[in-house]
């Protein structure tokens, strides 16, 4: 995994392969003016009516609301060239010094939060509130080296929000004359190395082609479709979903690892977005691993909590 600057003299070979037919642009940085505006409406559009979990997608609509303004308020201000020379991996999750910037988000989206959510999720957000930075960099710290059990579940969500939205905001700015290229894993994320929420087969320009979602950074990868992103292996794979061959989520599941990650079908559904769709696919998790498979990915709204 990497991310670089492409030097001028290679500039040139990619706009000519750019033009070229079969071109697959290798990563899609977010666009932060209708991310999380586009993963609010389609929150609510699923939360709408009789589904089991309305009142959790309705939250997480909440919650997306949230990052969007902050975000929009906050913008980040740093100079990503001089971020991206350091290191061949400059954003990784866990290794990038963060600033406080993000706690600037956090206070944000919870000022945005408290007049909406329920009361029981209140005391949650007060406490995050009053914690030190001290306290705040231990929480980010234990999420991002996937050491969930360390944080509280009912703060867990809030702090990678906040997170999620300093990562965006960087992959966001990356100047065009940089490119994320694969590593040797391409489960993981080539801008920030974390796990993907969930992939989506697109339409559009890039038609066909299926994207692992970042539930970091917000970034798509190109993976191939028909290929465990976990293993790699092509052997065993099956596809699963709650109603017909025809149903806009499915699961993708590898006998080799054990494991499987959804594929969102824009085709099918053009309004299928990676956190809300997997979020609202829920049911299928728990048929997943009454077969017997573990999640390979993460979504942001359901973390492993404390234990
Ligand atoms: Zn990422
Ligand atoms: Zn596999």
């Amino acid at each position: 995994m990497g991310i670089r600057i492409v030097p001028k003299e290679e500039l040139g070979q990619e706009r000519l392969k750019e033009k070229g037919i079969g071109f697959i642009p290798p990563v899609l940085f977010p666009n932060l003016k209708s991310l999380y505006q586009r993963r609010a409406e389609r929150l609510k559009e699923l939360g709408a009516g009789e589904h089991p979990f309305a009142d959790y997608l309705n939250f997480a609509a909440e919650v997306a609301t949230a990052q969007h303004n902050a975000q929009h308020d906050n913008p980040l201000e740093v100079d990503m060239v001089s971020i991206l020379e350091r290191t061949t991996s400059p954003l990784d999750a866990k290794t990038f010094p963060r600033t406080t910037h993000w706690h600037k988000l956090l206070t944000a989206i919870i000022a945005e939060l408290m007049p909406v959510v329920p009361e029981s999720v209140r005391p949650a957000l007060e406490n995050l509130n009053k914690a030190s930075e001290t306290e705040l960099e231990g929480m980010a710290t234990a999420l991002l080296n996937e050491e969930f059990e360390k944080v509280p579940a009912d703060k867990s969500m809030f702090i990678w929000a906040a997170l999620s939205v300093y990562w965006a905001q960087m992959a966001a700015n990356i100047p065009g004359k940089a490119r994320a290229e694969h590593g040797d894993h391409r489960h993981f994320c080539p801008v920030c190395n974390s796990m993907p929420v969930s992939s989506i087969v697109q339409i559009g320009t890039s038609q066909g082609l299926r994207y692992l979602h970042c539930n970091l950074c917000e970034t798509e990868w190109h993976m191939v479709r028909v290929k465990c992103s976990n293993c790699e292996q092509t052997g065993k794979l099956n596809y699963w979903s709650l109603d017909d061959e025809n149903a806009a989520v499915k699961a993708e599941s590898c006998g080799d690892c054990g494991s499987y990650l959804k594929i969102l079908y824009q085709e099918k559904e053009a309004k299928v977005e990676a956190v809300a769709d997997d979020l609202a696919s829920i049911i299928l998790d728990a048929r997943m691993e009454e077969e017997g498979f573990a999640r390979s990915s993460i979504n942001p709204f359901l973390f492993p909590g404390e234990k």
